[in-house]
């Protein structure tokens, strides 16, 4: 591999990197190249039995700690990862193909800050007591015991921490497996992890693809799984979980509306639409890819955008100069190639991009369509890619009303100047992350998740501690009990 921070095994169990050559190989392709750079091995049920029996073995040992202790080493784990961002940002550049540019700032430094600040909250949690009369009740928070964590491709670094930091800050065991698009980064924070001080088996990943999730899930060991992914896995991955009656949060896909009125700061709004669908080459859940522009600025809107857009520097995602790079595979740049037909099929404009990039590796053009109608299936359907969408508008109620008029509900997002209208916008938004002014940020302290088809739960935040822990209610008598026998 082409950097100094390869994982040296296909898996993490127990505390230890783990080989079984037994696996299928999945090779791991540089998106920016298309070369394969590392191969790993898909998890057998050896493995898979691993990993369950020393989360299993491992957890209550765990939850039995103080929160402060469980919090030091999280915390710990998290300076860790800043001191070494340069080595994982590279990393997840090549797991991904998103530009350095875009990892050294949000990847591994978003992942430090879920472990911080769940590393503090550790010692926070806590039960509450309940007087009644001279008897009462208390309760205790606890760890629900062993969660999977299932990721998505985008931001593997980010996604292994979102779920693994508030499900050990609980004292919970985690069985991770990443995407098989992009295996590589959940295992350096595995490694972060115990090398920070977490007991073997505490955190553990295994490689494969959807049929490893399936039967991680599906063990009756396992108490919790933490998804991020599509709708149609999501709708898989709960309906699994409730053959189970396990506990579940998931983070699924979007088509989110960005809604700019006239009277919007333009160029803050242009921003926000780009931020909105091409950061990571428009590889985010949470992208606003309806981008409704009121009618009378429309024109200056998209002239605008234009000009930014050409100014995107496309190229060597290791060059710190790069700002846009590959979509992560082969195959994701031609379901979006496929989308980009259907737009112009069925008659959007195309006002730039629309093809691949002449060089090697899965590049495309950012793709800027006009005059799109609710009805065409670029406005309709999760593309994830660099595709956006613009419709236009006149009417507040109306534009609200479209809007909301789709199955998903993770994000949405309004641009305008006037302050009551921003709020009431954001109130009436079908959403569970709603943005004023801005777009995509998507800090630790705030919840994050989805309404409708986007979600179940919420990652992030204080919120989340509600989907990794349960509550048990202890009732004391002070007094005699009377009973009528
Ligand atoms: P997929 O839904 O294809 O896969 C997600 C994960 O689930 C992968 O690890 C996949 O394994 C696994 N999986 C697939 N089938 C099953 C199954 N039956 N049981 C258990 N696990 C299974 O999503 P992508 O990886 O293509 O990611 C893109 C999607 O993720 C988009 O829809 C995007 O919107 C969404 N997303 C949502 C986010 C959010 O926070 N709301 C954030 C980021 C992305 P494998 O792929 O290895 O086969």
């Amino acid at each position: 591999m082409p950097y100094p921070t390869q994982p040296t095994a296909s898996h993490f169990i127990n505390g230890a990197y783990v080989e079984d050559t037994d696996g299928t190989p999945i090779d791991v392709i540089y998106p920016a190249t298309g070369e394969v750079i590392a191969t790993v091995h898909s998890a057998t049920p050896a493995i898979i039995e691993q990993a369950l029996t020393s989360a299993r073995a491992a957890q209550a040992a765990w939850a039995a700690m103080t929160g402060t202790e469980r919090g030091r080493i999280l915390r710990r784990a998290a300076d860790m990862m800043r001191d070494r961002n340069h080595d994982l940002s590279v990393l997840e550049t090549h797991d991904t193909g998103k530009p350095y540019q875009e990892t050294s700032v949000a990847d591994a430094t978003s992942g430090a800050d879920a472990l911080e600040y769940f590393g503090g909250m550790a010692a926070t949690l806590t039960g509450e007591h309940i007087q009644l009369g001279e008897d009462w009740v208390y309760t205790r928070r606890e760890a629900l015991g062993v969660c999977v964590g299932i990721g998505a491709w985008n931001y593997p670094t980010q996604i292994a921490c979102w779920k693994g930091a508030p499900a050990l800050a609980c004292g919970n065991a985690m069985v991770f497996k990443p995407s098989e698009t992009t295996p590589l980064c959940a295992l350096k924070v595995a490694e972060i992890l115990h090398e920070a001080g977490l007991p073997a088996g505490i955190y553990n990943v295994v490689q494969g693809l959807g049929d490893v999730g399936a039967a991680l899930l599906e063990d009756a060991r396992v108490d919790k799984v933490s998804l991020t992914g599509s709708v149609p896995t999501g709708r898989k991955v709960y309906a699994a979980a409730a053959a189970g009656l396990k506990h579940v949060t998931m983070e699924l896909g979007g088509k989110s509306p960005l809604i700019v009125f006239d009277d919007a700061d333009l160029e803050n709004a242009v921003s926000g639409a780009i931020l909105g669908n091409f950061y990571s080459s428009g590889q985010v859940c949470s992208n606003g890819t309806r981008v409704f522009v009121h009618k009378d600025i429309k024109e200056a809107f998209l002239t605008r955008l234009a000009d930014r857009l050409a100014t995107a520097v496309i190229g060597d995602p290791l060059d710190p100069a790069t700002s846009f790079g590959p979509m992560v595979s082969e195959r994701q740049m031609q379901i979006v190639l496929s989308y980009i037909a259907k737009g112009q099929d069925e008659g959007a404009r195309l006002v730039c991009g629309g093809t691949r990039v002449d060089r090697a590796g899965f590049y495309l053009a950012p793709t800027v369509f006009a005059d799109v109608t609710d009805e065409m299936t670029i406005a309709r359907e999760e593309i994830f890619g660099p595709v956006m969408a613009v419709l236009d508008f006149d009417d507040e109620q109306d534009v609200l009303a479209r809007a909301n008029a789709t199955e998903f509900g993770l994000a949405a997002g309004v641009f305008t100047r006037d302050l009551a209208r921003a709020h009431r916008v954001a109130a009436g938004f079908e959403a569970g992350t709603c943005y004023i002014n801005t777009y995509n940020d998507a800090p630790v302290e705030a919840p994050f998740g989805g309404v409708k088809a986007s979600g179940v739960g919420r990652e992030n935040s204080k919120a989340a501690i509600e989907h990794y822990s349960q509550i048990k209610s202890v009732y004391v008598r002070m007094g005699d009990l009377e009973a009528p026998f």
